[in-house]
């Protein structure tokens, strides 16, 4: 993933012709942290993790990104969700940098005491390099608003009362009103942008999805609503499939009751690998990395490809499904609902003062769709794909603001202005 990554970030860097010595540093970790974890288990027995957090940027505010709980977690892995938090944050403009980390267990064999026991001695090691104006945590894969509220009390015990450390927190701990379901909200809203580049609307399309978790369970209800029609849904256990379109608010239910798609009856059932090339029009990644590979990217039938999950697409399928004529809407413009609304969320904090709902959603479109205005107008202007537009725009942002707090303004690093 960390190669993809820096991939996607050389292909921008060469339009902006950035010189070794800019990609350098603006590719490299402000700061990488490692910690060991060790808790008591319910049996009586030590379970040993290691925590991540990686501050890649801080050039243009705090630094954001989202908290993983993962068998697969590591120090690359944290480190490229980190490099792509910092273009994503500056692809919305919202005033952060980016960072990511994470603890490489699995929560469903934890207790709910264990679980949080697991978050706060990650707090305990990490309260002195997070806080509101340095590094604030988000949920992520398998992390949610519960284990942000157990943040915010951990932190609180070393720091003072800072509901700003962490944002996606229950709304009577100060989280903000919209902010679950805002990263589904966000890649509905990029669909849309897509759709009325080409004269389409929800009501003309099909939709297949992996993963029905919060990403995907709120994108599947907010399109439906719309009148796009979802045909088929896969998560880690199964798939299933309604041609004439899944009842997603049933969907919903079962999912949230059985904690999986997999056997929902009003639908056939599919093996969830066959997500990515269901015959759709639009497919939406929204699970995790490495879903769309040089593999199985000349199989997908679908015309826009909506990155609502991380990294889904390796850089090999990327260029498949640009020959292929896909639109591929980009994870950090997609998917960057969620960050938008954290930011949202840590201005109330700051402020002591409460958004309501509408305010928070008119915002956040406002957001997403002139984010979604400002790479498609640069993708036409360079000839380049949306991905390529959105690295161009985020690496030329944060060079711009870290050049602008350095001393040496050298020639070493010319600015990257005239080339946008
Ligand atoms: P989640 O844990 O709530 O849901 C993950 C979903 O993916 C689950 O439905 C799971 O069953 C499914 N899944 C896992 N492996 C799969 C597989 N092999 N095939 C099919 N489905 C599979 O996680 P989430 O918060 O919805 O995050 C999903 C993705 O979106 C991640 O890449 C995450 O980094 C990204 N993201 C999340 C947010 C957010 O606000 N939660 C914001 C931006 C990006």
């Amino acid at each position: 993933m960390l190669e993809a990554t820096s991939q996607y970030f050389q292909k921008a860097a060469d339009r902006l012709r950035l010189n070794h010595n800019a990609r350098c540093i603006l590719l490299s970790p402000f700061r990488t942290v490692k910690v060991e974890i060790v808790v008591d288990g319910d049996d009586g027995s030590l379970l040993q993790f290691f925590g991540y957090r990686v501050q890649h940027d801080h050039s243009r505010g705090p630094m954001k990104g989202g908290l993983r709980f993962h068998p697969s977690m590591d120090e690359d892995h944290a480190g490229a969700l980190a490099a792509l938090m910092t273009w994503k944050t500056a692809v919305v403009n919202v005033p952060f940098g980016g960072a990511k980390g994470g603890v490489n267990c699995d929560p469903a064999k934890l207790s709910r005491r264990e679980l949080n026991a697991v978050t706060r001695a990650y707090v305990a090691q990490l309260h002195d390099v997070i806080g509101p104006n340095l590094d604030i945590p988000a949920p992520d894969v398998n992390t949610n608003e519960e284990i942000m509220g157990w943040i915010m009390d951990e932190y609180s015990k070393y720091k003072g009362f800072s509901p700003g450390v962490v944002t996606g927190k229950p709304l009577q701990l100060f989280g903000s009103e919209g902010r679950t379901e805002a990263t589904g909200r966000g890649v509905m809203y990029a669909l849309e942008c897509a759709l009325q580049a080409d004269g389409k609307k929800f009501g003309d399309i099909t939709i297949a999805l992996q993963g029905f978790g919060n990403v995907g369970s709120h994108a599947a209800r907010l399109i439906h609503e719309r009148g796009g029609k979802v045909v088929a849904v896969a998560d880690h256990l199964g798939g299933v499939v309604r041609r004439s379109g899944l009842d997603i608010p049933a969907l919903l239910k079962f999912a949230q009751a059985e904690c999986t798609v997999n056997g929902f009856p009003r639908a056939e059932s599919m093996p969830h690998t066959e997500i990515i090339a269901f015959d759709a029009d639009v497919l939406i990644p929204a699970a995790l990395e490495g879903a769309i590979t040089k593999d199985n990217a000349q199989k997908v039938q679908a015309r826009y490809v909506v990155e609502g999950a991380n990294g889904p697409t390796t850089p090999e399928a990327h260029d498949i499904l640009i020959d292929n004529g896909v639109t591929v809407v980009p994870d950090i413009l997609a998917n960057a609902g969620g960050v938008t609304v954290s930011y949202f969320e840590w201005v109330q904090n700051i402020q002591k003062f409460r958004w309501d709902y509408e305010r928070v959603i008119a915002e956040l479109e406002k957001t997403m769709k002139r984010a979604y205005e400002d790479v498609s107008e640069l993708a036409k202007r360079h000839e380049v794909d949306l991905r390529t537009a959105s690295f161009m725009l985020g690496v030329h942002r944060v060079r711009e603001a870290s050049s602008a707090r350095q001393y040496a303004q050298s020639a070493d690093v010319p600015s990257s202005q005239k080339f946008l």
